[in-house]
């Protein structure tokens, strides 16, 4: 299983070419060379396969549970026998350390399909009984064609998350992967034609946001949008699909608070949050990029978080000992640093990174940085405020639960939180009160794919996981029998 130097479309169960001929380079962020050619495809591509998905509707709706397991779960079986071809398309695609894809991003987005494959066979509906007069049965019936929009951080990892629920329960799907890093998902293409998939009941659809992504959500027969994306894109597809009345998922933004209490287990503490700092180059959702800390442990943690910090290696993803790869994209390392130069104009301390780092021979044109870890801002600052979704991170200290609550919540965003406390008390307290949807204590990325993932405010609308997914790719319809006088 290989990267080609063309990418196609996989559209009603065949690999074809964009309707335009035309193709876009993807270039390897960790060397800056070209990795192969995109499809620029567009709405008359997105046309193709929502009637290649139509078309393969009524019988992958009807197939009984026991034969889509099968199929799914070959899928999954697919995924994990060619884990390190995928990890290494995925390294090379988005400049994240191959033992990270190898890890974290292939073996889950196996988990994903296996996960969905078992649910779809234990999913069950309610029924609301009225004594002596009739009895509610709920039917949860499949949407239809489904479309699903996801981002570059966790390629594979994020598309298999939506895809293989909107499958498992009986959808279609159309399905976009960021331009940035198509390759995965145009492997796991090749995957489900040889599990058997049906041709046309998912269709892979490459290109960019503006052009095959838009025609996704503005196609009328797509009935359910599920997007992971930025918040201003997910603005962007909500104001075009809200007057369509279509059903929406929106996972987007965040802009993570680590609140840090003198009384947590310290060492453990200061390891997770280098990880959930600095994880995947700090491109992870659920990274948590404005630390919190207890005043009269600041200047103890500082020292010891700077000090590991210090030691992290940053080189060529396919190099075992290189903690961090090289960031997504060129343009988004430029992102990145613009947002160190604002930082500086607020009166940030930089403690440590904020540079670019420039490596020697083959990986000279690649997107590298420092880890940066910055103190002395106003928790109101831009840089507090907006999501940089790098390797930057703003140490603030607090005096009180409820200063430190108050700085957790005080931004537009509301996708995770993280506190460090061994007060049993305070931990559940906390977790009433912040606004996130979800909160961890003591962890930071324990995921159980049963439990419900997602955002409030800036941060998104609805939930994905276990049964939230398979609610929101159903429709539920109520059917009242009634049997008395
Ligand atoms: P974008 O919003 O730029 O893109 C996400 C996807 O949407 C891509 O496939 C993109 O295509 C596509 N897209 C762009 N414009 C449109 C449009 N008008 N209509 C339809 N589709 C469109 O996000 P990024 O890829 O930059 O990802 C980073 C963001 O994702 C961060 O904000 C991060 O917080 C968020 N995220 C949220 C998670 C969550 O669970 N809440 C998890 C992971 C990331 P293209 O790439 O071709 O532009």
């Amino acid at each position: 299983m290989k990267i080609p130097a063309k990418l196609s479309n996989y559209i009603g169960g065949k690999f074809v070419a964009p309707h335009t001929k035309q193709y876009f380079d993807n270039p390897n962020p960790s060397t800056g060379k070209l990795l192969c050619k995109i499809p620029d495809s567009d709405k008359r591509d997105v046309a193709k396969a929502v009637a290649a998905a139509e078309k393969a509707f009524p019988a992958w709706s009807k197939l009984s549970p026991p034969k889509r397991f099968k199929i799914l779960n070959d899928i999954a079986e697919g995924i994990l026998t060619n884990l390190d071809a995928l990890a290494k398309a995925e390294s090379m695609d988005s400049g994240k350390p191959l033992w990270l894809s190898k890890s974290v991003d292939i073996p889950r987005a196996h988990q994903n399909f296996q996960f969905f494959a078992t649910a779809q066979m234990q999913f069950s509906t309610g029924a609301h009984h009225m004594r002596e007069e009739a009895i509610n049965y709920t039917l949860r019936q499949p949407i239809g064609v489904v479309g699903c929009i996801s981002p570059w951080n966790l390629p594979l990892y994020l598309f298999t998350w939506k895809i293989a629920p909107a499958l498992a329960v009986g959808n279609c799907v159309v399905a976009k992967p960021s331009e940035i890093t198509p390759c995965t998902a145009y492997l796991l293409g090749q995957i489900c034609e040889k599990a058997g998939l049906p041709p046309g009941v998912l269709n892979i659809i490459q290109g960019n946001g503006q052009n095959a992504g838009q025609a996704i959500v503005e196609h009328p027969k797509v009935k359910a949008i599920s997007f992971t994306g930025g918040t201003a894109t997910g603005a962007r597809i909500a104001s075009l699909a809200a007057p369509k009345f279509k059903k929406l998922s929106l996972e987007l933004g965040g802009k993570n608070p680590n609140i840090i209490f003198a009384d947590c287990d310290f060492n453990k503490m200061v390891k997770t949050s280098v990880g959930s700092s600095f994880g995947n180059n700090g491109q992870i959702c659920l990274c948590g990029s404005r630390i919190y800390i207890e005043e009269k442990i600041y200047d103890k943690f500082k020292r010891a978080f700077l000090k590991q910090v210090k030691t992290l290696k940053v080189g060529d993803p396919l190099n075992v000992k290189s903690n961090l790869g090289a960031l997504s994209s060129a343009g988004h390392l430029e992102k990145i640093l613009n947002h160190i130069e604002i930082a500086k104009e607020e009166g940030a301390k930089v403690l440590t990174g904020g540079k670019q780092i420039k490596l020697g021979g083959k990986f000279s044109k690649g997107s590298y940085m420092e880890p940066t870890v910055l103190e002395g801002l106003d928790i109101n600052c831009r840089t507090n405020q907006e999501e940089i979704f790098g390797p930057v991170v703003t140490l603030t200290p607090f005096k009180t639960e409820a200063a430190a609550l108050k700085m957790a919540n005080g931004t537009n965003y509301g996708l995770s939180a993280t506190i460090w406390t061994s007060d049993l008390n305070r931990a559940h307290r906390m977790a009433e009160k912040l606004e996130a949807g979800i909160v961890w204590v003591n962890c930071w990325l324990k995921r159980d794919l049963r439990t419900p993932f997602g955002g409030v405010k800036n941060s998104g609308v609805g939930r994905e996981g276990g049964w939230e997914a398979m609610r929101f790719f159903t429709e539920a319809k109520n059917v009242c029998v009634a049997y008395g006088e």
